[in-house]
C-alpha cells in the first residue's frame, strides 16, 4: 500500500513504514494513495468475521503481505466478537466492547500491535506512552506477551480510577506501568524528553504506538463491514450509522469503507459539547473551544487530530461534507439517554447513548438506525450507577484484574529516573 503525507504529498510511504513512523513530516498523517473497491460486496458480506477481514485487509496490503499473513494477523489481533444487538425496531446497537479493555480501541490497538511486529527487522522495540487512563490500557494488553516488544506507560499517581489501574498495572511481563508523583502533563513532558532524546531514541528501540497510526484505521474498518453483515438484507439499504466521536479516527474508518463499497446511505458525527466539528459543519468555521471535561471523557476533545482524513477523502470522493450527519450533546441529555435505553431493556453509558440520541433525533421513515457502542457500560461504571441509581455488575475480565496486585513502580517526574525505567525494562 503507498500512503503519502496528507501536509507534504512529497513524502510517500509503505505500510509498513507508515505503521513504524506513526506521523510524517511536520505531524502530517498518512493516506492511502487509493482505496480498492469491492464490486460484490453481497459475497464479501456472505463471508464469516475474519476471513472477510482478511480479504479487505489484503486488497490493501496486498503489495506487502500475502493473503496467509494478513490472516494471521487478523485471527491474532480480533480475538472477539463485535456483535449488534436490535435496541428497538429499525435501531441497532454495535457493540465494540468485548475486548480485553472493553472499548474499541482493542480493534486497533491490537492489529497495530501485530501489524508493527510483522514489520519489524527483528530489533529491540520500546513501546512508551503516557495516558489518563484508557489508551494505557488498550496498549498494554495489545502487545502483551509479545516477542522482542517492550512496553513502558506512565501515568499520574492517584489520578485515574482504580479500575482503570488495575486493567494495565496487573499484567507484568513486558509491560511495565509507572504511577509518576505528578500530573498527566507530567507524564507526557517525561515522554516527549525521550523521544528527543535521539540517543536513547536508538538504545531500547523507541516507538510511540500512538493513536493516529494509519493500522488502526484500517483494523477499524472491517467492523463496519461485520455490522452490516449482519443486519437482515431489507435493512441494509437504508442505513444510518451514527458514530460517538472524539479524536474522529471511528468515523474516519467507517467512510473509508463506505468509499470501499460498504452501503452506508449516511453517517452521523456525534459529539458531546466539545463540538468544533459539528459547528464546523454548520458554518464552515473551524473554531475550537478550550476543552470542556464531560461524562463521556474519551470524547472531550476539542481539536481532533484525525479531521483532516476526513477532508482528504470526502474531496477524492467528491462527497459533500454537508453530507454528513452532525450533533452535539450534552452531560444532561446523555444522562436522559442512557435511561431511555435502560428502559428498552438496553444496557449503555454516556459515549454510545449519544450517538443513539442523535440518531434517534435524525433517523427518518424507511431508515435503519445502528449506533457504535465504543465502550462496556462497566467500563464507566462510576457515571453509569449514578445515572441508574443501581449497582451494575463488572464483567468476568474487569473483576479477574481487579483482584489482582498491582505492579506499578512509582516514580518521581524526573528524566533521569525514566531513563533507568527504560534500560530496566530491556
Ligand atoms: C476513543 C473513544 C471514543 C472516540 O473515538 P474517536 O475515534 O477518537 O472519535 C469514543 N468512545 C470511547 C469509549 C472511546 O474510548
Amino acid at each position: 500500500m503507498k500512503l503519502h503525507n496528507l501536509k507534504d504529498n512529497s513524502e510517500q510511504v509503505s505500510f509498513a513504514q507508515a505503521v513504524r513512523q506513526g506521523l510524517g513530516r511536520n505531524q502530517g498523517l498518512f493516506f492511502p494513495e487509493s482505496l480498492p473497491q469491492f464490486d460484490d460486496v453481497e459475497a464479501l458480506l456472505a463471508l464469516d468475521f475474519h476471513t472477510r477481514s482478511a480479504k479487505i485487509l489484503s486488497a490493501m496490503l496486498g503489495d506487502e503481505f500475502t493473503e496467509a499473513e494478513v490472516k494471521a494477523l487478523v485471527d491474532a489481533a480480533f480475538q472477539f466478537p463485535a456483535p449488534i444487538k436490535q435496541v428497538e425496531a429499525g435501531v441497532h446497537a454495535l457493540e465494540l466492547f468485548h475486548g480485553p479493555t472493553l472499548a474499541f480501541k482493542d480493534f486497533g490497538g491490537r492489529f497495530m500491535a501485530q501489524s508493527l511486529a510483522a514489520v519489524s527487522d527483528g530489533g529491540k522495540i520500546t513501546i512508551l506512552t503516557a495516558t489518563s487512563g484508557d489508551t494505557g490500557a488498550a496498549v498494554a494488553h495489545a502487545f502483551y506477551g509479545m516477542e522482542n516488544i517492550n512496553v513502558v506507560i506512565l501515568y499520574p499517581k492517584g489520578k485515574i480510577s482504580p479500575l482503570q489501574e488495575a486493567l494495565f498495572c496487573t499484567l507484568g511481563n513486558n509491560i511495565t506501568t509507572v504511577a509518576v508523583n505528578g500530573d498527566f502533563d507530567d507524564c507526557q513532558a517525561l515522554v516527549k524528553n525521550a523521544f528527543d532524546d535521539e540517543a536513547l531514541r536508538k538504545e531500547v528501540g523507541l516507538n510511540s504506538a500512538n493513536s493516529i497510526n494509519i493500522s488502526r484505521l484500517m483494523a477499524q474498518i472491517c467492523y463496519y463491514f461485520e455490522a452490516v453483515a449482519q443486519l437482515p438484507v431489507e435493512q441494509r439499504k437504508e442505513l444510518v450509522i451514527s458514530v460517538p466521536s472524539g479524536n474522529f479516527g471511528n468515523l474516519t474508518a467507517g467512510l473509508l469503507g463506505k468509499a470501499m463499497g460498504l452501503p452506508v446511505k449516511r453517517f452521523i458525527a456525534a459529539t458531546n459539547v466539545n463540538d468544533t466539528v459539528p459547528r464546523y459543519l454548520e458554518t464552515g468555521e473551524w473554531d475550537p473551544k478550550p476543552t470542556i471535561p464531560t461524562l463521556s471523557n474519551a470524547m472531550d476533545v476539542s481539536q481532533p487530530n484525525n479531521w483532516p482524513r476526513i477532508e482528504a477523502l470526502c474531496e477524492r470522493k467528491g462527497w459533500g461534507l454537508n453530507e454528513l450527519g452532525k450533533g452535539a450533546v450534552t452531560d444532561e441529555e446523555s444522562k436522559e439517554s442512557v435511561r431511555a435505553l435502560d428502559a428498552q431493556g438496553y444496557l449503555c453509558e454516556p459515549h454510545g447513548a449519544i450517538a443513539y440520541r442523535i440518531l434517534k433525533e435524525q433517523l427518518t421513515e424507511g431508515e435503519t438506525g445502528l449506533f457504535l457502542c465504543t465502550a462496556h457500560p462497566a467500563k464507566f461504571k462510576e457515571a453509569v450507577d449514578d445515572i441508574l441509581q443501581r449497582d451494575i455488575d463488572l464483567p468476568a475480565p474487569l473483576a479477574k484484574h481487579a483482584a489482582l496486585p498491582l505492579l506499578s513502580l512509582e516514580r518521581d517526574a524526573d528524566f533521569e529516573q525514566l531513563k533507568q525505567v527504560l534500560r530496566d525494562a530491556q
